[in-house]
Protein backbone atom coordinates (compact mmCIF):
# COMPACT_ATOMS: atom_id res chain seq x y z
CA UNK A 1 0.00 0.00 0.00
CA UNK A 2 1.19 3.07 -0.85
CA UNK A 3 -0.46 6.23 0.90
CA UNK A 4 -1.19 4.55 4.44
CA UNK A 5 -2.09 7.12 7.28
CA UNK A 6 0.33 6.21 9.42
CA UNK A 7 0.89 4.59 13.08
CA UNK A 8 1.00 6.57 16.53
CA UNK A 9 4.83 5.83 17.36
CA UNK A 10 5.20 4.80 20.94
CA UNK A 11 8.87 5.18 21.91
CA UNK A 12 10.90 3.44 24.58
CA UNK A 13 11.23 6.20 26.46
CA UNK A 14 7.03 6.55 26.26
CA UNK A 15 6.70 3.56 28.89
CA UNK A 16 4.42 4.34 32.17
CA UNK A 17 4.93 3.54 35.70
CA UNK A 18 2.81 0.61 36.34
CA UNK A 19 1.80 1.95 39.68
CA UNK A 20 -0.25 4.91 37.57
CA UNK A 21 -2.86 2.29 36.79
CA UNK A 22 -5.13 -0.46 37.46
CA UNK A 23 -3.00 -3.93 36.79
CA UNK A 24 -4.72 -7.16 37.35
CA UNK A 25 -3.35 -7.95 40.90
CA UNK A 26 -2.59 -12.03 39.57
CA UNK A 27 -0.36 -9.95 36.95
CA UNK A 28 1.24 -7.39 38.90
CA UNK A 29 4.59 -8.86 38.98
CA UNK A 30 4.73 -9.94 35.97
CA UNK A 31 4.27 -6.27 34.42
CA UNK A 32 7.12 -3.88 33.78
CA UNK A 33 5.55 -0.90 32.42
CA UNK A 34 2.15 0.04 30.71
CA UNK A 35 2.76 0.85 26.76
CA UNK A 36 -0.42 1.86 26.11
CA UNK A 37 -3.15 2.46 28.45
CA UNK A 38 -6.50 1.05 27.10
CA UNK A 39 -8.22 4.44 27.08
CA UNK A 40 -5.94 5.39 24.67
CA UNK A 41 -6.31 1.69 22.92
CA UNK A 42 -10.21 2.54 22.45
CA UNK A 43 -9.28 6.00 21.40
CA UNK A 44 -7.06 5.28 18.48
CA UNK A 45 -9.32 2.16 17.45
CA UNK A 46 -12.20 4.77 16.69
CA UNK A 47 -10.25 6.47 14.55
CA UNK A 48 -9.20 3.57 12.88
CA UNK A 49 -12.60 2.10 12.44
CA UNK A 50 -13.26 6.12 10.68
CA UNK A 51 -10.54 5.39 8.29
CA UNK A 52 -11.27 2.00 7.33
CA UNK A 53 -14.95 3.57 6.88
CA UNK A 54 -13.71 6.03 4.44
CA UNK A 55 -11.60 3.63 2.72
CA UNK A 56 -14.63 1.39 1.77
CA UNK A 57 -17.28 3.72 0.36
CA UNK A 58 -19.78 1.66 -1.32
CA UNK A 59 -18.35 -1.55 -0.27
CA UNK A 60 -19.30 -4.27 2.19
CA UNK A 61 -16.85 -5.32 4.19
CA UNK A 62 -15.63 -8.78 5.08
CA UNK A 63 -13.85 -8.83 8.32
CA UNK A 64 -11.67 -11.85 8.76
CA UNK A 65 -10.20 -11.05 12.32
CA UNK A 66 -7.11 -13.28 12.62
CA UNK A 67 -7.53 -15.64 16.39
CA UNK A 68 -6.96 -15.13 19.40
CA UNK A 69 -4.86 -12.17 19.85
CA UNK A 70 -6.62 -9.86 17.08
CA UNK A 71 -10.34 -11.13 18.57
CA UNK A 72 -10.15 -7.55 21.31
CA UNK A 73 -8.93 -5.53 18.51
CA UNK A 74 -11.48 -7.08 16.46
CA UNK A 75 -14.97 -6.63 18.73
CA UNK A 76 -13.61 -2.45 19.40
CA UNK A 77 -13.40 -2.31 15.82
CA UNK A 78 -16.73 -3.52 14.86
CA UNK A 79 -18.86 -2.02 17.89
CA UNK A 80 -17.17 1.27 16.47
CA UNK A 81 -17.87 0.04 12.58
CA UNK A 82 -21.87 -0.82 13.59
CA UNK A 83 -22.07 2.71 16.13
CA UNK A 84 -21.74 4.45 12.23
CA UNK A 85 -24.75 2.84 11.28
CA UNK A 86 -26.63 5.18 13.48
CA UNK A 87 -25.69 8.35 11.85
CA UNK A 88 -28.11 7.73 9.06
CA UNK A 89 -26.92 11.19 7.03
CA UNK A 90 -23.56 9.13 6.43
CA UNK A 91 -23.65 6.72 4.17
CA UNK A 92 -23.69 3.31 5.49
CA UNK A 93 -21.34 0.77 4.96
CA UNK A 94 -22.27 -2.87 5.77
CA UNK A 95 -20.00 -5.42 6.90
CA UNK A 96 -19.44 -9.46 7.67
CA UNK A 97 -16.97 -11.16 9.28
CA UNK A 98 -15.36 -14.43 10.12
CA UNK A 99 -12.09 -15.82 11.74
CA UNK A 100 -8.96 -17.27 11.03
CA UNK A 101 -6.36 -18.99 13.38
CA UNK A 102 -2.55 -18.72 12.40
CA UNK A 103 -0.15 -19.04 14.58
CA UNK A 104 4.25 -18.54 14.39
CA UNK A 105 4.86 -17.93 17.84
CA UNK A 106 6.10 -20.39 20.50
CA UNK A 107 6.23 -18.24 24.06
CA UNK A 108 8.14 -15.17 23.05
CA UNK A 109 9.78 -16.24 19.86
CA UNK A 110 8.44 -16.36 16.53
CA UNK A 111 9.20 -19.39 14.66
CA UNK A 112 8.94 -18.77 11.29
CA UNK A 113 5.92 -20.81 10.18
CA UNK A 114 2.64 -20.21 10.17
CA UNK A 115 -0.13 -22.66 10.79
CA UNK A 116 -3.61 -21.23 8.95
CA UNK A 117 -7.48 -22.85 10.15
CA UNK A 118 -11.03 -21.94 11.44
CA UNK A 119 -11.92 -20.24 8.07
CA UNK A 120 -13.78 -21.89 4.78
CA UNK A 121 -11.75 -20.17 2.55
CA UNK A 122 -13.84 -20.62 -1.01
CA UNK A 123 -16.44 -17.98 1.10
CA UNK A 124 -13.30 -15.32 0.50
CA UNK A 125 -14.31 -14.87 -3.34
CA UNK A 126 -15.42 -11.67 -4.73
CA UNK A 127 -15.46 -10.17 -1.16
CA UNK A 128 -13.43 -7.15 0.12
CA UNK A 129 -11.65 -9.07 2.81
CA UNK A 130 -10.16 -6.64 5.92
CA UNK A 131 -7.24 -9.34 7.49
CA UNK A 132 -8.02 -7.86 11.65
CA UNK A 133 -4.63 -8.07 12.91
CA UNK A 134 -2.86 -7.75 16.58
CA UNK A 135 0.86 -6.89 16.30
CA UNK A 136 2.80 -7.24 13.09
CA UNK A 137 6.20 -8.44 14.14
CA UNK A 138 8.51 -9.83 11.84
CA UNK A 139 5.90 -9.67 8.97
CA UNK A 140 5.74 -14.02 8.24
CA UNK A 141 2.78 -14.13 9.18
CA UNK A 142 1.33 -11.68 6.96
CA UNK A 143 3.71 -12.72 4.04
CA UNK A 144 2.58 -16.18 4.33
CA UNK A 145 -1.30 -15.05 5.15
CA UNK A 146 -1.77 -12.67 1.96
CA UNK A 147 -0.49 -14.78 -0.95
CA UNK A 148 -2.42 -17.84 0.36
CA UNK A 149 -5.97 -15.81 0.67
CA UNK A 150 -5.11 -14.00 -2.48
CA UNK A 151 -5.58 -17.36 -4.25
CA UNK A 152 -8.92 -17.46 -3.56
CA UNK A 153 -9.68 -14.27 -5.39
CA UNK A 154 -10.99 -11.51 -2.75
CA UNK A 155 -12.56 -8.61 -4.46
CA UNK A 156 -9.73 -6.70 -2.55
CA UNK A 157 -7.43 -7.92 0.22
CA UNK A 158 -6.30 -5.48 2.94
CA UNK A 159 -4.74 -5.53 6.63
CA UNK A 160 -5.37 -3.23 10.11
CA UNK A 161 -3.22 -4.24 12.53
CA UNK A 162 -3.31 -2.90 16.08
CA UNK A 163 0.11 -3.01 16.72
CA UNK A 164 3.52 -2.99 14.50
CA UNK A 165 6.81 -3.44 16.09
CA UNK A 166 10.09 -1.36 15.08
CA UNK A 167 12.25 -4.58 14.50
CA UNK A 168 15.39 -5.14 12.48
CA UNK A 169 13.90 -8.68 12.21
CA UNK A 170 11.02 -7.24 10.10
CA UNK A 171 10.72 -8.48 6.71
CA UNK A 172 9.25 -5.24 5.06
CA UNK A 173 5.73 -6.04 5.74
CA UNK A 174 3.25 -2.83 6.40
CA UNK A 175 -0.57 -3.32 7.09
CA UNK A 176 -2.86 -0.34 5.57
CA UNK A 177 -4.51 0.50 8.98
CA UNK A 178 -2.25 0.46 11.75
CA UNK A 179 -3.06 1.78 15.76
CA UNK A 180 0.35 2.23 16.72
CA UNK A 181 4.19 1.56 15.93
CA UNK A 182 5.61 -0.27 19.44
CA UNK A 183 9.65 -0.57 20.32
CA UNK A 184 11.02 -4.23 20.18
CA UNK A 185 9.29 -5.29 23.18
CA UNK A 186 7.41 -8.34 23.83
CA UNK A 187 4.18 -7.10 24.90
CA UNK A 188 1.04 -8.38 26.51
CA UNK A 189 -2.07 -7.54 27.25
CA UNK A 190 -5.44 -6.57 25.24
CA UNK A 191 -6.14 -10.15 24.06
CA UNK A 192 -1.82 -10.29 23.06
CA UNK A 193 -0.59 -13.20 24.96
CA UNK A 194 2.17 -15.12 26.29
CA UNK A 195 1.20 -18.75 26.28
CA UNK A 196 -2.52 -17.77 26.68
CA UNK A 197 -1.43 -15.29 30.09
CA UNK A 198 -2.24 -12.15 29.99
CA UNK A 199 -4.97 -11.70 27.29
CA UNK A 200 -7.40 -10.82 30.06
CA UNK A 201 -5.47 -7.45 30.91
CA UNK A 202 -7.17 -3.94 29.84
CA UNK A 203 -4.05 -2.04 29.13
CA UNK A 204 -1.08 -3.30 26.62
CA UNK A 205 2.14 -3.77 28.61
CA UNK A 206 5.88 -4.81 28.53
CA UNK A 207 6.17 -8.12 30.27
CA UNK A 208 8.46 -8.64 33.14
CA UNK A 209 10.93 -11.00 33.79
CA UNK A 210 9.40 -12.43 36.29
CA UNK A 211 6.11 -12.79 34.27
CA UNK A 212 8.36 -14.89 31.41
CA UNK A 213 9.22 -17.32 34.59
CA UNK A 214 5.87 -17.52 35.58
CA UNK A 215 4.30 -17.86 32.52
CA UNK A 216 6.84 -20.51 30.69
CA UNK A 217 5.15 -23.63 29.28
P1 LIG B 1 5.02 -12.05 12.82
O1 LIG B 1 4.62 -13.19 11.95
O2 LIG B 1 4.70 -10.70 12.20
O3 LIG B 1 6.45 -12.13 13.27
O4 LIG B 1 4.21 -12.15 14.16
C1 LIG B 1 2.86 -12.08 14.16
C2 LIG B 1 2.23 -12.78 15.33
O5 LIG B 1 3.16 -13.08 16.38
C3 LIG B 1 1.22 -11.88 15.94
O6 LIG B 1 -0.04 -12.08 15.36
C4 LIG B 1 1.24 -12.27 17.41
O7 LIG B 1 0.35 -13.35 17.61
C5 LIG B 1 2.64 -12.75 17.65
N1 LIG B 1 3.46 -11.68 18.27
C6 LIG B 1 4.45 -10.96 17.68
N2 LIG B 1 4.99 -10.08 18.53
C7 LIG B 1 4.32 -10.21 19.69
C8 LIG B 1 4.40 -9.55 20.97
O8 LIG B 1 5.19 -8.64 21.21
N3 LIG B 1 3.53 -9.97 21.91
C9 LIG B 1 2.61 -10.95 21.69
N4 LIG B 1 1.81 -11.28 22.70
N5 LIG B 1 2.50 -11.60 20.51
C10 LIG B 1 3.35 -11.22 19.52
Amino acid sequence: STSRFEPITISSSQQQTKDHFLIPNHYQDCVSTVLISHGMIMDRVQKLAADIRAAYTGKTIHLLCVLKGGSAFFQDLQVCLRNFHQFSKQESIPFTFDFIRAKSYAGTESTGTVKVSGCDLEKLKGKHVLLVEDIVDTGTTMSYLIPLLATYNPASLKVTSLLEKRTPRSCGFKADFVGFSVPDEFVIGYCLDYNDAFRDMQHICVISKTGIEKYKD
